[in-house]
């Protein structure tokens, strides 16, 4: 049996990655094997097709961090075959190959039931980006900020997990103010429900350790100045949230916001969160997301074009999300 699937290879040719046939064989171990209906482009995905940074630590390797897709084959207690699932994350697509192919062989324990609320190209248009921006914003409720607290900043506005954190944080009441390089894409942060749209330049220059207090609560990520800035105008008693590096992976800044204002920085991690979190913030996407406005921020392609958007999210000229529809290679 054979399968079509992206493949990263790394060799005396150099770094590339191509649509290629494969075999079964191919699939690495695992004790789940899913039939993949559709898959995703994120900024990681971007870094590993690119091989702009080295994301990839295992050549020959299926790139895709997330999948959605039906079970065929399953060893695991929790999963039998004709199950929907999903997959973000557990290092799928940077050391175990992932979602951008026909087949995926994994581990059971990576995987979630496809939540009822959604279709798996539904759960893709949200990916790991939008799941992390429900981290996100579940990080900024478990610290207290509410909508009175004040308004919320929104970095990589036009970026995926920025998209989705705007979805949420408008239909959850909060005001929110959307940093983006892509003035012209102003209109469509609006749509999502940003209240006010900046522009990023404010944010993304060498700033001050205090600047005037703005935000009640930041989902940040850019990182490098911006999110030094972005904790540098925080209110006292604010909350960053940090998941993303796309200006850089450098922070820039100083003690002064947490000692003397305690703003409170928030890591965020998708990766390696455990099942009970994943369920937890799918449950609240199936909750908090309006299926709409997901819809409004996701355009799709086949299995081939996921090869060039990975140079064109990491140029920041992807729009929202994307999704990979799988079965049209076939
Ligand atoms: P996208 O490329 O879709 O979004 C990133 C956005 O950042 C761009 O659209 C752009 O928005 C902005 N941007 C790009 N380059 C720069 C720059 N040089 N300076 C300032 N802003 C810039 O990526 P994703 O939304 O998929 O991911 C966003 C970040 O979050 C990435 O760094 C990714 O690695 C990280 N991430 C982390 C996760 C975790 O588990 N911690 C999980 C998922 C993502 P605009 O044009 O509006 O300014």
């Amino acid at each position: 049996m054979t399968y079509q699937a992206l493949q990263i290879e790394k060799d005396d040719a150099g770094y590339r990655c191509t649509l290629q046939t494969l075999d079964d064989s191919a699939l690495p171990e695992g004790d789940v094997t899913v039939q993949v209906d559709y898959s995703t482009v994120n900024y990681k995905d971007g870094l590993a097709i690119t091989g702009k940074s080295p994301v990839v630590r295992k050549f020959p390797l299926t790139p895709g961090i997330d999948l959605a897709g039906t079970v065929t084959e399953s060893q695991h207690p929790l999963f039998k075959a004709g199950d929907q699932v999903v997959l973000n994350g557990w290092g799928v697509g940077e050391s175990h190959s992932g979602g951008l192919a026909q087949k995926a062989r994994l581990k059971g324990d990576w995987l979630v039931k496809l939540p009822a609320a959604f279709t798996p190209r539904q759960a893709m248009a949200i990916g790991t980006a939008g799941y992390t921006a429900m981290l996100c914003v579940m990080a900024l409720q478990k610290h207290g900020v509410t909508p009175a607290s004040g308004d919320i900043l929104v970095t990589g506005a036009g970026g995926g997990v920025g998209s989705v954190a705007i979805a949420l944080l408008a239909k959850l009441g909060y005001r929110v103010v959307a940093s983006t390089g892509r003035l012209q894409e102003a209109d469509y942060l609006r749509q999502l429900g940003a209240a006010d749209v900046m522009d990023r330049a404010e944010l993304s220059a060498p700033g001050k350790p205090l600047a005037k207090e703005r935000w009640a609560g930041v989902v940040d990520t850019v990182g490098s100045h911006t999110l030094a800035n972005a904790c540098a105008s925080t209110k006292y008693g604010g909350v960053v949230t940090a998941c993303g590096l796309a200006q850089g992976m450098d922070f820039p800044s100083s003690v002064a916001p947490f000692i003397l204002r305690g703003v409170t920085l928030a890591g965020i991690d998708s990766v390696m969160a455990p099942r009970a979190v994943r369920e937890a913030a799918w449950a609240r996407l199936a909750q908090d997301l309006d299926t709409a406005q997901l819809e409004r921020m996701t355009r799709e392609v086949g299995l081939a074009d996921a090869i060039g958007l990975g140079a064109e999210i990491l140029a920041g000229q992807v729009r929202g999300r994307v999704v990979v529809k799988i079965s049209d290679v076939i």
